[in-house]
């Protein structure tokens, strides 16, 4: 299994928490009469995540990136970890 992998893994089963996250929200019992019920809660839930999850990664990933720069090869090596290259955290940021 490549890191690669890992992270989709990942993403996926945060995706999925957060449907379920969203399918109780939705169905709050604080919510009072805007309390949502019935079989169109899982779509919306879905649906309310999957548009938002791109929002939530993009700080993230943006900090990856910036972090991987930090550790791009030179010359075989890495300037900030002084290893030879791909250092340790080149790999473990990898996706
Ligand atoms: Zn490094």
């Amino acid at each position: 299994m490549t890191a690669g992998n890992t992270l989709a893994q990942d993403l996926e089963q945060a995706q999925r928490y957060g449907i379920w996250a969203g399918i109780a929200g939705l169905q709050d019992p604080a919510l009072g009469s805007q309390r949502l019920c019935g079989p169109a809660v899982p779509a919306l839930a879905e649906a309310a995540v999957s548009s938002a999850a791109p929002f939530l990664r993009a700080p993230l990933l943006d900090r990856i990136s910036a972090a991987l720069l930090l550790h791009r090869e030179q010359d075989g090596w890495c300037p900030t970890c002084l290893e030879p290259a791909p250092c340790p955290t080149t790999r473990a940021l990898r996706w």
